[in-house]
């Protein structure tokens, strides 16, 4: 299995670079699960959505004849404006100002978090509704924000863009603190802002493997095979679909009526969400019948050992999790988080196992590894894959189907 693992990892990250949802890249990625999957005998439903791919050549900012260092936020349409800059630090600020057609430098509070897409259903605080919807009446020519660092919520990415959403018409950039710092004291004079971005409508497939022919009683396991713009997307999240992938093999002979899916959700790091909310459509009333989810992200990361969390747990299914966990050396019971695809079947009442690498959540706040090119194959561990592998395997056969 450890040889299968490297092939799949290199498959996943480095044949194939990129694996955000609308990317060419994806596409290979969600055939390539199919394709493999098959060969072991699943059946696989495949459901093809519209989405957004996005090409990025550069942003320039020139004012006062300085230049500052920008970057195009994902997903955002380009521009090119000559007009003043205008400052706003908080909502109440923002309130005040006369934006039409003009560049918003936003800073302070107005940019500690990454405002959630305007349609994100998940987790979207009303705060954040309450300054896209500020936004999108003041109508500012382009945003610019100046952002600090925040890697609970924007994986290690610094400078972080603030918006990140191809459902927002306004074109925005963003740039660090210290940046923002510098352009604050040229608000009220005339810049040039230009940004080569483009809008490209694609396709993208969300997947659903299938075996056992009764759907009243089904255990989900999932792992997104999505990944950010400019990362290779190793721990984030093909580690994941790694272990769906040598689950498919494990489970290769299983006969039994009890509904196994294999569910590689095609947009965790995605502004819509898209293949999340293709399956929650799909399964509307019927979340019920999910016994359990078991949900990988942030797994085989070569420091430290992997972390089972479990939710909800009935007490048998919690038994079986302990035998299985005592018997695995590297691998830890872990306290709960929510910034996973498990969150989606915990709203609906389903209990759930998130698997992790310990060490992420721990460093949760600090790490700078994900949404970034560190994200990389070289700090994958396949032998924890293996291991994790072997103890859902077991878990599964003790609490469900002996
Ligand atoms: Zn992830």
């Amino acid at each position: 299995m450890t040889r299968n693992c490297d092939v799949y990892l290199e498959k996943l990250c480095q044949d194939i670079q990129q694996r955000p949802v609308g990317s060419e890249g994806n596409r290979q990625a969600t055939a390539f699960f199919q394709e493999v999957v098959e060969d072991f005998d699943w059946d696989v439903v495949s459901t093809p959505f519209q989405a957004m791919d996005w090409q990025d050549e550069g942003a320039e900012l020139w004012i006062g004849g300085k230049n500052f260092q920008i970057f195009s936020s994902p997903y955002s349409k380009g521009c090119s404006l000559e007009t003043n800059l205008i400052k706003a630090g908080s909502v109440e600020e923002l309130e005040k100002i006369d934006a039409a057609g003009k560049l918003l430098l936003l800073h302070g509070e107005l940019t500690q978090e990454q405002l959630m897409p305007k349609n994100f259903v998940f987790y979207n605080p009303e705060e954040h509704q309450q300054v896209i919807a500020l936004l999108e009446k003041k109508e500012p020519g382009a945003i610019l924000a100046a952002t600090s660092r925040n890697a609970a919520l924007a994986g290690g990415v610094y400078p972080f863009p603030l918006i990140e959403d191809g459902d927002f018409q306004i074109p925005s950039v963003y740039l660090t603190g210290e940046e923002g710092k510098k352009l604050l004291q040229k608000v009220g004079q005339v810049g040039t802002l230009k940004s080569d971005a483009r809008r490209i409508q694609t396709e993208g497939y969300n997947l659903v493997a299938r075996k056992g022919q009764d759907h009243n009683r089904r255990i989900a396991i999932s792992a997104h095979i999505d990944a950010k713009i400019n990362t290779p997307g190793a721990i984030d999240n093909a580690t994941g679909v790694i272990v769906l992938l040598l689950l498919a093999e494990k489970f290769k002979g299983y006969q039994g009526d009890m509904m196994i899916e294999l569910l590689p959700f095609n947009g965790e790091d995605y502004y819509a969400a898209s293949g999340q909310m293709i399956y929650l459509e799909q399964n509307q009333g019927r979340f019920e019948e999910i016994l359990i989810n078991i949900n990988i992200d942030g797994a085989g990361f070569h420091e430290g050992p992997s972390s089972f969390s479990p939710f909800n747990l009935g007490e048998r299914t919690q038994q079986s999790l302990d035998e299985v966990l005592t018997s695995m050396e590297d691998i830890d019971e872990g306290g709960p988080w929510y910034q996973g695809d498990h969150s989606i079947f915990l709203q609906q009442g389903v209990p759930a196992i998130a698997v992790s690498s310990k060490w992420f959540l721990e460093n949760i706040d600090s790490q700078e590894i994900t949404h970034t090119p560190k994200d990389h194959p070289a700090i994958v561990n396949c032998d924890k894959l293996v291991d994790i592998t072997e103890a859902l395997h077991k878990f599964i056969l003790n609490a469900y189907l002996s």
